[in-house]
């Protein structure tokens, strides 16, 4: 069984707590983690102001680390897919794209630590002749990062990688759900050269570990994914810091009648309602249809969804796997019963055993049910017909949050007046709203949050632009 307690300061620290690692499928303990008690946060905190003072690493350098440990990751990759297969119980195949992903975001965060350009500033003014400014962007200084279960490989990495990138040093305290690959990671980067100090990785659960990390007035910024009511007490207990916090949504996706293929678009948004199962944060959620082809949907949409494979997430043919744990599925089959008690119909799926909650498609839903109008976090789709497509635009805004929605449509000048109308942070068109490729800006409105992930993005948050006056008399 593999054991991480804390890394701090280069070196694995022993933990004087442990917590388990269970396999989310077979429920057994497949490693432990440390428990960081409020000194050893500071102890983490210690040695990252240490490294960013003292071992200054140069732009070119932290790029060819970052380089590095992605090519480590490449050859690791099986290795780390297993790791992410056993800890979240996300299926083989999404567990591969994930690695594969997360190679990218480090490139991409490499390729950033070159370009921090400033700009020259023109002042024109009077009394300011003979001056030349500009701008440098200088890091924030140690960055703490809290990271959520459902992507503990890439979306650690869009935190770490872009950190690094900018020169920072960094906390992060991962998931409890989900510590093992973010410590892996630790080791990686370890041996693809970061000096010690750089990254320190404080295990513990979020109310303990995290709290302490957000009290400790050394961190210059937090920068967050997970859920929006831990957001929001981020923001509170932070004061005057930076953040960027990343939340949830429940994605609309608005398919035209002129959608071009719509059997191609049923599937679109049924599948991606079920990668990771359901448990992204633009899983496809709410599925609004033009009532010409509403009938025609719904049937391509249940003949798709009654034809993926449940279960094991390590058989590498599975298309959906257990949920992060039994209570998080017992949840949203509690919303389902809910909202067929309201009157939805089950046109799919429903059933649940252990955290496995079959892939689910729920017709006849209102826009006050759970299902519709809260965050499912679940392999859970609602079709919604619709006559009027402003109407559409209408429901797919009315919601508290706004990271991603998609729209299928044929019509260029509906795709263009939906982009400027639909208040989400991004809008994708003949795509489904789960569609992001690491190196886009990233980030909601709204309950989903603000500031911007995407390595180019997030290197900008991670520092601060800083105006420089020459005076040449
Ligand atoms: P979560 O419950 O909010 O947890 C996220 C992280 O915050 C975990 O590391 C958690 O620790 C920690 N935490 C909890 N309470 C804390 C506190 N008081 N102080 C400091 N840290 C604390 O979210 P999750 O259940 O892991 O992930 C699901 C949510 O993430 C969904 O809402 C989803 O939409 C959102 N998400 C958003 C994005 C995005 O990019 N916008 C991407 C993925 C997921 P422990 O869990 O270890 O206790
Ligand atoms: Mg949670």
């Amino acid at each position: 069984m593999s054991s991480y307690g804390h890394y701090i300061g280069g070196k694995w620290i022993d933990s004087e707590e442990w917590i388990p690692v269970y396999n989310k499928y077979t429920g057994e303990v497949f490693a432990r983690v440390g428990k960081a008690s409020r000194e050893t946060v500071s102890r983490a905190v210690d040695a990252a102001p240490l490294a960013f003072g003292q071992k200054k690493t140069g732009a070119y350098e932290r790029c060819e680390i970052l380089m590095r440990a992605a090519e480590i990751i490449r050859q690791r990759k099986e290795e780390l897919a297993l790791t992410i297969v056993r800890e979240v119980g996300k299926v083989l195949k999404d567990a591969r794209a994930e690695v594969d992903r997360s190679v990218q975001t480090l490139i991409a965060s490499a390729e950033e630590a070159k370009r921090l350009d400033g700009s020259v500033v023109p002042i024109p003014m009077p009394g300011a002749d003979n001056r030349l400014a500009f701008t440098i962007w200088v890091p924030v200084g140690v960055v703490g990062a809290i990271t959520p279960f459902n992507f503990p490989l890439n979306l650690t990495l869009h935190k770490v990688g872009p950190a690094i990138a900018a020169g920072n040093a960094v906390v992060l305290k991962p998931a409890r759900a989900t510590p093992v690959v973010a410590c892996k990671l630790a080791d990686i980067l370890a041996e693809a050269g970061l000096p010690d100090g750089i990254l320190n990785v404080v295990n513990g659960s979020g109310s303990e570990t995290g709290q302490y990390l957000l009290e400790d007035e050394r961190i210059a910024m937090f920068t967050f994914t997970g859920s929006p009511e831990v957001g929001r007490h981020i923001k509170r207990v932070t004061g005057i810091r930076k953040v960027a916090l990343e939340l949830g949504n429940n994605s609309p996706n608005i398919v035209h009648r002129d959608v071009p293929d719509p059997d191609k678009a049923a599937e679109l948004c049924v599948t991606r309602g079920f990668t990771n199962n359901g448990q992204a944060c633009i899983s496809v959620q709410r599925i609004y249809v033009h009532k010409d082809i509403h009938e025609r949907f719904v049937r391509k949409a249940v003949e798709i969804t009654g034809s993926l494979k449940v279960g094991n997430p390590e058989d590498p043919d599975t298309d959906v796997g257990p949920m992060i744990s039994e209570k998080e599925a017992i949840r949203a089959e509690s919303w389902i019963l809910e909202a067929v008690r309201q009157g939805a119909d089950v046109a799919c799926g429903g059933k649940r055993k252990g955290a496995v909650l079959e892939p689910t498609v729920l017709t006849h839903v209102r826009p006050d049910m759970k299902v519709v109008c809260e965050e499912i976090f679940a392999p859970v789709v609602s079709i919604i017909p619709f006559d009027d497509i402003d109407d559409a635009i209408r429901q797919a805004n009315d919601s508290k949050y706004g990271l991603q929605a998609g729209l299928f449509t044929s019509d260029l000048n509906l795709a263009m007046r939906a982009a400027k109308e639909l208040h989400f942070g991004g809008v994708i068109i003949n795509d489904a709203s789960t569609f992001r490729a690491d190196v886009m800006p990233y980030g909601g409105v709204k309950d989903s949050g603000f500031g911007k992930e995407g390595p180019h993005y997030a290197v900008r948050e991670m520092t601060e632009e800083r105006l420089v006056v020459l005076n040449l008399p």
